[in-house]
């Protein structure tokens, strides 16, 4: 996987992107994530990359020739057009499901707008799809990009420490995760489940489960109409609603 994110502010990118498990992923060459800037790409002989808009209003857009050129330069050096990806508040709202599909690509390059955004042209001319990372503004596309590429690396085997850990994750599956604890075993008065101690494998994967369904009820009952769940699951979902009961012990 390779992922190419054109940007005015590539440091920005880089200190999140040499650290934790991201860093060592490239490092280890698992994946390559390539920060580049898009002003290198201007013709301009001041280095501008932006301009006022027609018809007047406030602020600077991102122009298209520093844009383009830097697209066409990222499709050449990979001698193909990879999808392109541009964050936008105006996109379709990032879900684990688009993530996970991403992540079976071999290239992406996504693209961060700045400013009051980018010139619609050369959106409609390179752009295949537009993500947005939720209904709020940001000032620029560098947080949402880095949001994508952090989901996107641990979808992709040999990322995590342990490449079973996501699929356990909440929104996997389309449910939350479990509740977790760890040492010590009690804490201000609270201790730890029994179940967790007793070493009981399955009794401990079953009542992950029921509390992964509880926590879905409770937190967010829309997720269960969409994810993948057994007659097991269906059932403890009905003994729970008929309780009147969403996460109880
Ligand atoms: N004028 C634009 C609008 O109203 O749609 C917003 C521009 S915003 C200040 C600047 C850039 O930040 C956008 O071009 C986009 O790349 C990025 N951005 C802001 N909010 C975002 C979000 N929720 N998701 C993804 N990208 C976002």
């Amino acid at each position: 996987m390779k992922i190419s994110i054109m940007t005015l502010f590539p440091e920005v990118c880089s200190a999140y992107l040499d650290e934790s498990i991201i860093g060592r992923a490239r490092k280890n060459g698992i994946i390559t994530v390539e920060p580049v800037n898009i002003r290198d790409f201007t013709l301009d002989k001041h280095n501008r990359v932006d301009d006022a808009p027609y018809g007047g209003g406030m602020g600077m857009l991102m122009q298209t020739q520093p844009i383009y050129d830097c697209y066409e330069e990222l499709c050449r050096r990979e001698g193909r057009k990879p999808h392109l990806i541009y964050l936008s508040p105006q996109g379709k709202t990032l879900t684990q499901q688009r993530v996970k599909e991403l992540s079976q690509l071999d290239s992406i390059i996504m693209l961060c707008g700045h400013y009051e955004g980018i010139d619609e042209r050369v959106i409609e001319e390179i752009v295949d799809e537009e993500i947005s990372i939720g209904d709020y503004v940001l000032t620029g596309g560098e947080l949402p990009a880095l949001v994508l590429t952090d989901a996107i690396a641990r979808m992709i085997d040999g990322v995590l420490p342990n490449d079973e850990a996501k699929s356990l994750e909440s929104h996997y599956d389309g449910l939350l995760e479990y509740p977790q604890y760890t040492r010590p075993y009690e804490w201000h008065s609270k201790t730890v489940p029994e179940v967790l101690m007793s070493g009981h494998h399955g009794n401990i994967a079953l009542w992950r489960r029921h509390k992964s369904l509880e926590r879905t009820l409770l937190r967010r009952p829309d997720m269960l109409e969409r994810a993948e769940l057994t007659k097991e699951d269906r059932a403890y979902l009905e003994k729970l609603k008929s309780e009147g009961k969403a996460d109880g012990e």
